[in-house]
């Protein structure tokens, strides 16, 4: 497949990583900040395939993962109402509240349904006037644009009976307080090609100069990865710290005007809480003030919400990269896909479930870390998950 099986290509990946290992001569550590890329990473083993100086941390990139604690428990307030259709993705369903999920709602008799698309939690609300839909938007840059315009196409359509309940986050000033938090040990950066498709690449320069890091713009197949990683690398041997776009198949520098058009006009930049990690400070989307009539949270005025983390839930360490999910004690024990004490086990994105599903079970040290194949002909149609990697 196009676009696809190019970026897939053993023989390419060696030759990537041949140039990888002739590259560095120290350690060096990488954080990825995209779910998505976080499993490309551990689906196809590529951080055991890397050398051993080299070292990806996996950063909080999984938008189901950071939403916080309040958020979720607010969602479950509202889809309990009787008049309510809470309409939602389906990963958001089985994100663990404070003792429920909205699974669990559901089977009290809430009126919670799975969408492909908040435009089709607008057709809900046309026909059901005499019910109030509010569809659960959330994510990272990718997700705003079309909730924004839900929302703006609601007004136009003059439809009142529709609202937002908004958790939306922005991922530079994510970047910004990983690099402020004490102890922080990234030393480049991965950013998310589909984000910057969005965004384009203005809001980086600044961030890669200030605080000395390469950041490479790369997308999801294993050799946009590998890319990636060998451009960081090379910036870092050099002592450089510029922005690379290593995706331009999908990025343009000034990313996607109409979207960032729509955003403008229906979101303002707010503080936002990131589930685990707390407050960090012009980093996330709001519905600006003249769109506040399609705020679920103004709406319903949910109040009193206490929340309350598993006390065995590390999900705040591993969103923050501070450790491995296999580091948690509950991992695969207390915890799994089956039964998640925490988001980032449910979410398809989140790290926990990555090393779950991926069977990345046990800790072993960095000299036990298989290493790569020698280059030689391979067969250039096997898959490179095929490779014994894991
Ligand atoms: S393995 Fe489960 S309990 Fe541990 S950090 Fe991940 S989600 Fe939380």
């Amino acid at each position: 497949m196009r676009y696809i099986d190019e970026f897939q290509d053993p023989a390419l990946a060696r030759r990537l990583l041949d140039d990888i290992r002739s590259t560095v001569t120290r350690p060096w550590a990488l954080m990825e900040v995209c779910g998505g890329q976080t499993h490309t990473i551990i689906r196809h083993g590529i951080d055991q395939l890397l050398p051993d100086e080299i070292e990806l941390i996996h950063g909080p990139g999984c938008p189901v993962c950071v939403t916080p604690l309040e958020v979720i428990d607010k969602a479950l307030e509202i889809a309990s109402r009787p008049e309510v259709i809470f309409c939602s993705f389906g990963d958001m369903l089985r994100v663990p509240g404070t003792g429920r999920d909205l699974f669990q709602v559901r089977s009290e008799g809430g009126d919670v349904r799975v969408v492909y698309s908040p435009l089709d939690a607008l057709k809900v609300a046309r026909r059901n006037p005499d019910r109030e839909v509010v569809f659960f938007g959330i994510g990272f840059e990718t997700t705003a644009p079309p909730n924004a315009m839900t929302v703006h196409q609601a007004r136009k359509l003059g439809i009142t009976n529709f609202s937002l309940l908004v958790s939306h986050v922005r991922v530079p000033p994510a970047i910004e307080a990983i690099m402020r938090s004490p102890g922080c040990r990234v030393q480049g950066f991965l950013a998310a090609g589909h984000v910057c498709s969005v965004m384009g690449t203005a809001e980086y320069p600044d961030l890669a100069a200030r605080h000395r890091v390469p950041i490479v713009v790369t997308g999801f197949e294993p050799l946009d990865i590998l890319e990636g990683v060998r451009r960081a690398v090379r910036q870092l041997e050099r002592g450089e710290h510029t922005v690379e776009n290593a995706y331009a198949r999908a990025v343009r520098p000034e990313g996607n005007p109409a979207a960032l058009a729509m955003l403008e006009d229906v979101f303002e930049v707010t503080d936002r809480a990131w589930r685990g990690i707390g407050v960090i400070p012009g980093s996330g989307w709001r519905l600006a003030g003249r769109y506040r009539e399609y705020d679920a949270e103004h709406r319903f005025s949910v109040t009193g919400i206490t929340t309350r983390e598993p006390a065995a839930c590390r999900s705040g360490e591993v969103l923050q990269g501070l450790i491995k999910p296999h580091e948690c004690e509950a991992f695969g024990t207390l915890c799994t896909p089956r039964n998640p004490l925490g988001a980032t086990m449910v979410s398809s994105e989140g790290a926990c479930a990555a090393y779950y599903l991926y069977r990345r079970l046990e800790l072993g040290p960095p000299q036990a870390r298989p290493t790569a194949p020698p280059a030689q002909p391979t067969d250039p149609t096997a898959p490179l998950e095929a490779s014994p990697v894991v």
